[in-house]
């Protein structure tokens, strides 16, 4: 309706202004000759009057007409210039959505409704091989793309589909084989096209190249599996931890099940339980100091501590770990190995080192050890200290007599007597042969006396087992040395006890000498 009105406006206005002419024409001349007539009567006035009249009705009339074409025209020339400027822009507009579409570093090509090539953009020229003037007013595109010709018409009706349907596809993948004989992976986007009538002409698929993301997240995923294989078959539990009290687990292997009893996801985020639970002794903080230090000297730790597992069973372990930047935050990532095994391998190991084979005393450098750290801490509390030196009077006559395996069996029988005759804080060693060490830590003399007066005693009246199933007596002679009357070091404390045992046994043996004070010493 309105386009219509709008097409005989012109028209309608133009009558009207004819009318409006005609009848302001009609009524000047009527009125303005009826009004000369009245004022002129002379004929020959009256023709004069005539004539100008006219003249100004001409005037009059070209000053109105003069001013309708003056406005007309210079509407028109500003409608000419808008007009203008318009199809400027509407050309640069064409050409800034071809040079965006040319350049896009996607592939961008139009079809009509017949499958033939419409558009063809640069990106699709480098991706495909195929240049614009070959593929262009085609379908020739569809073989060189999809030679296989079961792929292509399925390709093909997909296409067709989105055409019939007006419809839109999202991330459809297909595998395309370029100019050169290459299969690459593009990824579509595509839907159908319209016109202003809605008539759609045809369809526009936009492609992304993901060959290379595609091959990048093969490989990635290959790698993934690699290393959870590798993982679930590492003999402990590899982890990945935050650096907080809990030692709180963000990722553990599936070995934590044979190392700590419990299954990954019970300790993964604290679940069940937190990993700083099972540390046995967690009040021990060299293990946090160690990490600490490790981290701020940007090295890897290395640990050694016990775990309580789930079933109670104390175990010790090995862990080995760095620290690693993850989004701003500092996280712990390493293994952890069971090695209790090698641990009471070492314990057996540190045990031999220590201990006599024969009698299971302290041998002769543990207890060298134990009795300088007894010094050092009866020196740093001002308390006494006494050490007792044994040896065995007339032993080479019981090896003589009964044969040396008696002579094992009568020292293993008396070591243990002594041992279980002292308090538990005095430390018994063999020092060689049949002479034994036993020091008595915050005893002074006349405590020490008596203690070795006691022993004494006690091995004289005990008959001591020859192994045949006879027993035979035996005495010793002691040796008492006092710290640090006779001596602040292990070597004068020692040699003091050994020269008062020499004393006991020049002096009849079986019997007890306290060595001497240094200045009853000089005097004797
Ligand atoms: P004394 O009263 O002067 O100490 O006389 P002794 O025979 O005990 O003499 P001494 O202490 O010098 O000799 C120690 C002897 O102890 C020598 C050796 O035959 C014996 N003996 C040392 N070690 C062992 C051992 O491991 N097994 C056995 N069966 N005998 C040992
Ligand atoms: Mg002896
Ligand atoms: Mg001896």
């Amino acid at each position: 309706m309105d386009k219509l009105e709008g097409r005989h406006a012109p028209l309608r206005r133009s009558l009207w202004v004819v009318s409006l002419y005609l009848l302001a024409g009609g009524l000047w001349i009527t009125f303005s000759d009826y009004v000369a007539q009245q004022w002129f009567p002379d004929p020959e006035a009256l023709s004069r009057v005539q004539t100008y009249k006219g003249i100004l009705f001409v005037l009059v009339t070209a000053l109105v007409l003069f001013l309708a074409l003056m406005r007309q025209f210079s509407s028109d020339r500003t409608l000419l210039s808008l007009h203008h400027h318009q199809r400027e822009e509407i050309r640069n507009l064409n050409q800034f959505r071809e040079s965006v579409i040319e350049r896009a570093n996607v592939w961008i090509n139009v079809f009509d409704p017949m499958g033939r090539v419409v558009l063809w953009n640069k990106a699709a020229e480098e991706i495909s091989g195929y240049r614009r003037e070959e593929v262009l007013g085609s379908d020739q595109i569809w073989p060189w793309l999809y030679p296989d010709e079961h792929e292509r018409t399925r390709i093909r009706a997909r296409a067709e589909e989105i055409l019939r349907d007006d419809g839109e596809v999202v991330g459809y993948e297909t595998r395309i084989t370029t100019r050169g004989g290459k299969r690459r992976l593009i990824s579509w986007n595509s839907r159908s096209l319209q016109n202003d009538e809605g008539e759609i002409v045809g369809t526009i698929a936009i492609g992304q190249d993901i060959t290379d993301i595609s091959e990048a997240q093969t490989s990635i995923r290959q790698r993934e599996r690699q290393l959870s294989t590798l993982m679930d078959n590492l003999p402990g539990m590899a982890y990945r931890c935050r650096y907080d009290e809990h030692w709180t687990m963000v990722f553990v292997s599936s070995g934590c099940r044979e190392l700590t009893g419990y299954e990954p996801d019970e300790l993964m985020n604290n679940k069940r339980v937190s990993f700083a639970e099972l540390i046995a002794d967690d009040d021990d903080e060299s293990n946090l100091r160690a990490v600490e230090s490790a981290i701020g000297n940007a090295e890897p730790y290395s640990l050694e501590y016990a775990i309580v597992r789930k079933d109670g069973q104390r175990i010790w372990v090995w862990e080995r770990g760095r620290a690693v930047e993850d989004n701003g935050d500092l996280v712990l990532e390493g293994i952890i190995l069971d090695i209790s095994d090698r641990k009471a391998l070492e314990d057996e190991l540190s045990e031999l080192a220590t201990r006599d084979p024969l009698t299971g005393l302290f041998n002769r450098r543990e207890m060298t050890r134990l009795l300088e750290e007894e010094i050092v801490r009866a020196n740093r509390y001002g308390r006494a200290l006494s050490l007792l030196w044994i040896d065995f009077d007339h032993f080479k006559d019981i090896n003589d007599d009964y044969g040396h395996a008696a002579g094992d069996s009568v020292l293993k029988s008396t070591s243990k007597l002594l041992a279980d005759s002292v308090r538990s804080v005095d430390v018994i060693g063999r020092f060689g042969g049949e002479e034994f060490v036993i020091v008595l830590p915050e005893m002074d003399c006349f405590e020490a006396r008596e203690t070795a007066e006691r022993l004494r005693n006690l091995i004289s009246q005990t008959p001591q087992p020859l192994g045949d199933g006879k027993s035979v007596r035996l005495t010793i002679s002691i040796g008492v040395s006092v710290f640090p009357d006779n001596g602040a070091d292990f070597r004068t404390l020692c040699a003091a006890a050994d020269k008062a045992m020499y004393r006991a046994k020049s002096s009849g043996r079986n019997r007890v000498v306290v060595a001497p004070l240094p200045e009853e010493a000089h005097n004797s």
